[in-house]
């Protein structure tokens, strides 16, 4: 039986959870629901696309043509096509990187990166696992969070209507 403390506790976890992302395994590659080997990223993708997608590199600021995008539609991870943020989010951080400030439900996981020195949270495609950027929380309304994405990890889907 599920106390209304319980889901209310619950709650409080999930939001912690998604706050301040989980600490990815090693083998995080064996558990998303798209996988390939290495070798056959770096086919798929282009040098800059694997570099930001597979490797966590980042794109060189204004430089993405996704950056002045827009158009309605929707913004898909370059790996495997799965729409990850609307043109509804979009805003002008003046960053340099296209940011939003929320994903498509279910779009995106994020993890705890430490790799530069600062804690910041990374955030990838929960389809193919591709590294797609970061989330800070100095974003605008109404969420707050600012989604700094790298341009060159995503397509734009222009909406037909
Ligand atoms: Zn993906």
């Amino acid at each position: 039986m599920t106390t209304r403390r319980q889901i209310l506790l619950n709650g409080a976890l999930g939001l912690l959870a998604i706050r301040f992302g989980v600490v990815r395994p090693a083998t995080a590659a064996q558990d998303f629901p798209l996988t390939h080997t290495d070798a056959e990223w770096q086919k798929l993708l282009t040098a800059d696309q694997y570099a930001v997608l597979r490797k966590e590199g980042t794109e060189y600021p204004f430089t993405s043509p996704l950056l002045n995008e827009h158009g309605k539609g929707k913004f898909a991870c370059a790996g495997c096509d799965q729409d990850a943020f609307s043109s509804d989010t979009k805003f002008d951080s003046g960053t340099g990187w296209p940011s939003f400030w929320a994903p498509l439900d279910g779009a995106i996981g994020t993890t705890k990166d430490t790799s530069v020195g600062m804690v910041r949270t990374e955030v990838h495609c929960s389809r193919c696992g591709g590294h797609l950027g970061h989330v800070f929380d100095d974003g605008p309304k109404p969420t707050g969070l600012r989604y700094c994405m790298n341009g060159v990890a995503m397509k734009f889907h222009k909406a037909s209507a």
